[in-house]
């Protein structure tokens, strides 16, 4: 079927109201920046899902971080979007003024270069993300035991999106079907959707990023709950193959194994984060289940699981915007809160 018969399909749906989760960020950000919205049926809904690591990174792993970084001799390496979570007494930004020495890193394998050039530090890396950027932290620690460096330690806070999923299916039983992301999915092939479509009858479509993707996925979505089918399927051909990345998930099986992990806002799933095998390399990443309330008044704990859209949240806009984070979907360019300001 041609795009446009896509949409006058889509558009003219008047069928039961379908309610449609996108897991991750950057389809939340695709389908604002094409207005994918407005070429559909106001009976089809479209929620942001938890799709962003840096959003569900509970208030102990921050603290964690930030004790290191305080340290004597300890410097943080971290991605930006990682600078303004708010942990118990501030975020890294604010201790940053406070004397934490904290660094930028555009890439893990910095650190390697660094505890090469600097081995009296220690270099504490903040490894955050699901399996897209989980593969490029064990490379990086095959790149230091291959070394013999020492003098690196990682804080993780990798996650999972299978089990998450299956949180959801458990709690949240009105989404009627799944936009998977494109991705996590280049990493973990489309086989891991199977069992979850078999045990909650959902469908779960691979999607990629271009506005045409994503209409195809949710037109086969729409057409799967109508005929009261769950499939998996795999729209996203040219970059997701069914068993995945099998390097990717070799590497990451060799230096890393599944362990509880607290999701801000969803709590704690089984099975759902990422740990060193070795725990000598480890910076006490076990173990961070504290979780701060979240602000009074905000809603990230609903937003995060597609209870509401962000924009149903009384600080939006108002008290809470990218300059003035009142919670952490507001904070990561990934967050369905900024997200939504940005382009809203
Ligand atoms: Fe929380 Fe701000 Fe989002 Fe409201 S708009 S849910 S306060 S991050």
């Amino acid at each position: 079927m041609d795009i446009q018969n896509v949409i006058d399909y889509l558009k003219a749906y008047d069928g039961p109201p379908i309610k449609l989760m996108e897991v991750c960020g950057t389809h939340t950000s695709s389908i604002f920046k094409n207005g994918i919205r407005s070429l559909i049926s106001p009976k089809i809904t479209l929620i942001s899902g938890p799709g962003c690591p840096v959003c569900v990174t509970p208030t102990a792993y921050i603290d964690q971080c930030i004790r290191y970084a305080m340290q004597e001799n300890h410097v943080l390496l971290t991605f930006g979007d990682m600078m303004k979570v708010p942990g118990t007494e501030g975020s890294l930004s604010d201790m940053k003024g406070k004397g934490a020495k904290v660094e930028l890193m555009y890439s893990p394998f910095e650190a390697v270069e660094k505890a090469e050039r600097h081995p009296d530090i220690t270099w504490v890396v903040a490894a955050v993300g699901f399996e897209t950027t989980a593969p490029s932290y064990a490379l990086m620690m095959q790149q230091a035991v291959e070394k013999g460096i020492r003098n690196i330690r990682l804080v993780t806070a990798l996650k999972t999106v299978i089990p998450a999923l299956r949180w959801i299916c458990e709690n949240q039983m009105d989404i009627d079907g799944f936009i998977c992301p494109g991705h996590v999915s280049v990493i973990i092939g489309s086989k891991p959707y199977e069992a979850l479509a078999r045990e909650y009858k959902k469908p779960f479509v691979i999607a990629g990023f271009e506005a045409e993707h994503i209409l195809a996925v949710i037109y086969d979505l729409v057409r799967q709950i109508e005929k009261k089918e769950a499939k998996v399927k795999n729209l996203y051909t040219n970059a997701v193959h069914t068993a995945g990345n099998q390097k990717a998930l070799d590497v990451l099986k060799t230096y890393f194994e599944p362990g509880p992990a607290m999701w801000r806002g969803l709590g704690m799933i089984e099975n759902s984060g990422l740990y060193l095998k070795d725990s000598s390399y480890d910076g006490g990443s076990r173990g961070l289940v504290q979780d701060m309330k979240l602000p009074e008044g905000c809603r990230c704990g609903d937003v995060i699981v597609g209870r509401i859209n962000p924009d149903q949240c009384p600080m939006f806009k108002t008290q809470c915007s990218p300059m003035n984070p009142f919670g952490p979907c507001m904070v990561s360019a990934e967050g369905a809160c900024g997200i939504w300001y940005r382009n809203k």
